[in-house]
């Protein structure tokens, strides 16, 4: 079976801004978003922590890939 991509936005779950454009693979919801997928990237990393400019927290680096705190259905 082809493995199917297809670019999504992510969003910020409370104010709904621009979070990462994404190359997501295959369906099902967004637990992890591997870094090298991510084409743009709109997010403030404050040490590990990956925060909106909001100031709402979207995940946690964890090198290869960010795993998100908010599970994003698309
Ligand atoms: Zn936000």
């Amino acid at each position: 079976m082809a493995n199917s991509s297809r670019i999504i936005t992510i969003r910020c779950d409370k104010c709904k801004r621009k979070i990462f454009k994404y190359e997501k693979v295959g369906r099902g919801h967004i637990l992890r978003c591997y870094k090298k997928r991510i084409l743009e990237n709109y997010t403030v990393h404050e040490g590990g922590i990956i925060k909106c400019s909001c100031g709402n927290i979207i995940g946690v680096d964890r090198e290869r890939f960010i795993k998100m705190n908010v599970v994003h259905n698309v």
